[in-house]
């Protein structure tokens, strides 16, 4: 027990930050002369792992994760204390002033919420706590929401309600949000690990670095390649069956992100409710089992898939077909498999 005090007295006075960094880190060799260095720590609410390959990788990763952490104070609507609560916490009552970082993020998230037609809404916290979905563990504590009740908090629901302004004031620069209606809630859940993923990528690139890659839960950005000469290559997970893989792809400067019904759900009356909502019927979507969408960006692919989820297959596929350098592989909920033209795996085994 006194060893034990005696250790909590040195950690505690080590940065958390730090300890997180500690935790895992480790050097992989490779078949080349170059090495990949490699580091993974909890972080936004999943394992983040980096991975560089080149001179001062180390230094290059810590970096990363600390530009990570930063942004993820900026915009976790979970944390009290970021940007993006205080914009939830005064909704309908006054402007808050932000950053250029979230100013930068809520900016994209409205572009991909005006491309899918609101099916991506990030103002889906309201219908989150409804369904059960804002607590640790997710679940109902009665029965399922009424469709008065639905209707209710679906009217919270909207991301056009979120009002951006940026003011100048001589030489100063002053960003501003709004949530028009008291008890809005921004969640950020659809699209900031990718945002923070390609905020470590910059760093990472500004650092001289050709190759790296960058691992946030569903969400992966990769460039350049890896000390073998082949290129970043990744398993599409099998919504089903849990260690098994639908697909690999090779990722050639780009992102990839699945969101899934696995994810985070539960069950009743053996009925899947997963966590991602559909903002015009307010209900949990199960038209999916699960949707992939590579990208040039992390936000890219990690906004895209959870659009397409909520979107239908055709919709989506449709959507994916009309962007330039974006593919999507769905899985729709009877495991049909479904591709974009230029999805670049054919062969999906489900
Ligand atoms: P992802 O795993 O990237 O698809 O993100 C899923 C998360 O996005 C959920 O856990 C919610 O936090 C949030 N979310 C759920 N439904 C929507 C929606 N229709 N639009 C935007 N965000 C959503
Ligand atoms: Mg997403």
């Amino acid at each position: 027990m006194l060893i034990f005090n005696k250790i909590y007295k040195v950690l505690r006075f080590i940065p958390p930050l730090l300890l997180g960094m500690l935790f895992i880190s480790f050097l992989t060799s490779c078949s080349d002369t170059k090495e990949i260095t490699s580091q993974s720590k909890p972080m936004l609410h999943t394992f983040v792992e980096i991975k560089v390959c080149g001179n001062s990788a180390e230094k290059v990763i810590n970096e990363a994760f600390i530009e990570m952490e930063r942004v993820n104070l900026l915009l976790n609507n979970y944390d009290r204390e970021s940007e993006i609560s205080k914009i939830n916490k005064f909704s309908g009552e006054k402007a808050v002033a932000i950053s250029p970082v979230t100013m930068d993020a809520l900016q994209r998230a409205v572009m991909f919420a005006d491309m899918s037609k609101g099916a991506f809404d990030f103002t889906i916290g309201p219908l989150l706590k409804l369904w059960g979905f804002s607590k640790e563990k997710a679940g109902l504590d009665s029965d399922n929401p009424t469709p008065e009740k639905i209707n209710m908090v679906k009217e919270l629901v909207d991301y056009r309600a979120l009002k951006l302004a940026v003011l100048k004031n001589g030489n100063k620069t002053i960003r501003a949000a709004m949530l028009l209606k008291k008890g809005m809630y921004i969640d950020v859940g659809a699209f900031s690990k990718g945002y923070v993923a390609d905020r470590a990528m910059e760093i990472i690139k500004n650092n001289g670095i050709k190759d790296a890659l960058v691992s946030a839960g569903g969400t992966i950005v990769a460039c350049g390649k890896k000390p073998d000469n082949s290129l970043w290559k990744i398993g599409i997970r099998h919504p089903r069956k849990e260690g098994s893989f639908l697909s690999f792809v090779e990722l050639n400067d780009c992102s990839v992100s699945t969101s899934g019904d696995y994810e985070r759900y539960f069950k009743k009356k053996n009925k899947r409710f997963t966590h991602i909502i559909d903002p015009r019927t307010g209900k949990p979507v199960n038209r999916h089992q699960s949707v992939t969408v590579i990208a040039k960006t992390g936000i890219e692919s990690d906004a895209l898939s959870t659009a397409l989820f909520v979107m239908g297959t055709k919709d989506g596929i449709a959507l994916v077909n009309s962007l330039p350098g974006v593919d999507a592989l769905i899985i729709n909920h009877a495991g049909k498999v479904f591709m974009s033209k230029e999805w670049p795996q054919k062969i999906v085994i489900y």
